[in-house]
C-alpha cells in the first residue's frame, strides 16, 4: 500500500496529545489535515473513538478503541496491560479504567513494537506502570524505524517510552494472584510478537498474529512474513482449547473456530498465490487473477483491501 505525505510526523507530537484535553481537540486537525495514510487515519480515528469495556473471565477485561485491543488485569498488585494503544486515548482511557476498579496502574507489557499497540507507553509508564516486551520491541522502539507499506518513518521513541524488561524466547510472571506466560512467536506480524496467556482464566492474548474478521496487516519492514503468520497462527490454535478466550490484535475477543476459519484462509489464500506466482505472473497479474475472492466477503472489509492483502502475501512467498 503506498500513501504519501505523512512520514515526517513526530510520535513527540502523538505522545504530546495526551498532555490536556485541549491538544487532544487541536492535535489532530493541526498534525492531520489534508494528510492521507494509515498512520494518520489510525490515530485521527482512535482521537475521536469511544473506549468500550469488555469484561471477560474473572478479573480480565479488554479495552476497545484505541488502536490494538488493551487487555487488563485488576487486582491487590494493580492493574496490568497488554498493549497501550494511541496516546490520544488517554482522556477516555482512564475514566473506562476508573470504571474497572481503584488500583494504580503498575504493569504493562507490549505485544510488539506498532505504534497502535505502544503509543501510550509514555504515559502508563508515568503513571507507575513498569513496561515489558520482546527485545526486538526496544530494538524498533529505540531507533528510527520505517514502515515501508505504511509509508512512514517513526522516529526514536523517547526513553520514557521504552520497555524497562525485555526477554527474548519466554518469561513468566506472578500478578494480582494470577500466573501470566509471555512467549515470542519468532518473525511473524513482526519480529517482535510476543502472546501472553493469563493462565488461571484460560484466556490468551495473540497480538496481531490474529485480526479477527480482518486481512492482517504483515509488516515486511521489520521481519513479518505470511509464513510466519500462518506459523504463528497454528500454534496458537495448539495451546487454545474450545473454552479459551482470544483476544486478538484487532477485532472482536474471539474462540477456537474463529482462529481456525482465519487459519484456514491464510493457507488457502498464501497457495493461490503462490502458485500464481511460481507460474510467472507479476503483482499486477496476480492481484487481478483475485487469488482472495472467496475469502473479500468475510476478510475484506476492513484496512487491509483484498489487493493489498495479495500484495503482502506476494512478497513473501
Ligand atoms: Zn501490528
Amino acid at each position: 500500500m503506498k500513501t504519501s505525505g505523512v512520514s515526517d510526523v513526530s510520535r513527540r507530537h502523538f505522545i504530546s496529545a495526551s498532555l490536556g484535553a485541549s491538544a487532544v481537540m487541536l492535535a489532530p486537525r493541526r498534525l492531520f489535515a489534508g494528510e492521507t495514510g494509515i498512520v494518520p487515519t489510525m490515530i485521527q480515528a482512535a482521537s475521536q473513538a469511544k473506549i468500550e469495556v469488555n469484561r471477560l473471565r474473572r478479573n480480565i477485561a479488554v479495552l476497545e478503541g484505541s488502536g490494538g485491543n488493551i487487555a487488563v488485569l485488576t487486582g491487590k498488585d494493580g492493574k496490568l496491560f497488554i498493549d497501550a494503544g494511541f496516546a490520544v486515548s488517554k482522556p477516555r482511557i482512564s475514566p473506562a479504567l476508573d470504571s474497572l476498579s481503584a488500583e494504580p496502574i503498575t504493569r504493562l507489557i507490549n505485544t510488539h513494537w506498532h505504534v497502535d499497540h505502544t503509543d501510550g507507553n509514555a504515559w502508563f509508564q508515568a503513571e507507575g506502570a513498569a513496561i515489558t516486551a520482546h527485545e526486538n520491541t526496544k530494538k524498533h522502539l529505540s531507533t528510527s524505524t520505517r514502515v515501508d507499506d505504511w509509508s512512514y518513518t517513526f522516529p526514536p521513541a523517547p526513553p520514557a517510552a521504552l520497555p524497562a524488561t525485555i526477554f527474548y524466547d519466554a518469561l513468566s510472571l506472578r500478578h494480582n494472584d494470577t500466573a501470566l506466560a509471555l512467549q515470542y512467536y519468532g518473525p511473524a506480524h513482526t519480529d517482535s510478537d510476543i502472546s501472553v496467556v493469563f493462565e488461571e482464566a484460560d484466556v490468551i492474548h495473540v497480538g496481531d498474529t490474529w485480526w479477527n474478521g480482518f486481512y492482517p496487516f504483515i509488516d515486511y519492514s521489520t521481519g513479518g512474513g505470511i509464513d510466519g503468520m500462518i506459523r504463528a497462527t497454528k500454534r496458537n490454535l495448539t495451546v487454545v482449547t474450545d473454552k479459551t478466550i482470544i483476544i486478538p490484535g484487532h477485532g472482536p475477543v474471539g474462540n477456537k473456530t474463529g482462529l481456525s476459519e482465519y487459519y484456514d484462509m491464510l493457507v488457502a489464500i498464501r497457495s493461490n498465490v503462490s502458485r500464481l506466482k511460481k507460474q510467472g505472473k507479476s503483482l499486477a497479474e496476480t492481484i487481478g487473477e483475485k487469488p482472495t475472492a472467496a475469502h473479500d466477503a468475510k476478510w475484506g472489509q476492513f484496512l487491509m483491501t483484498p489487493a493489498i492483502f495479495t500484495k503482502l502475501v506476494y512478497a513473501g512467498v
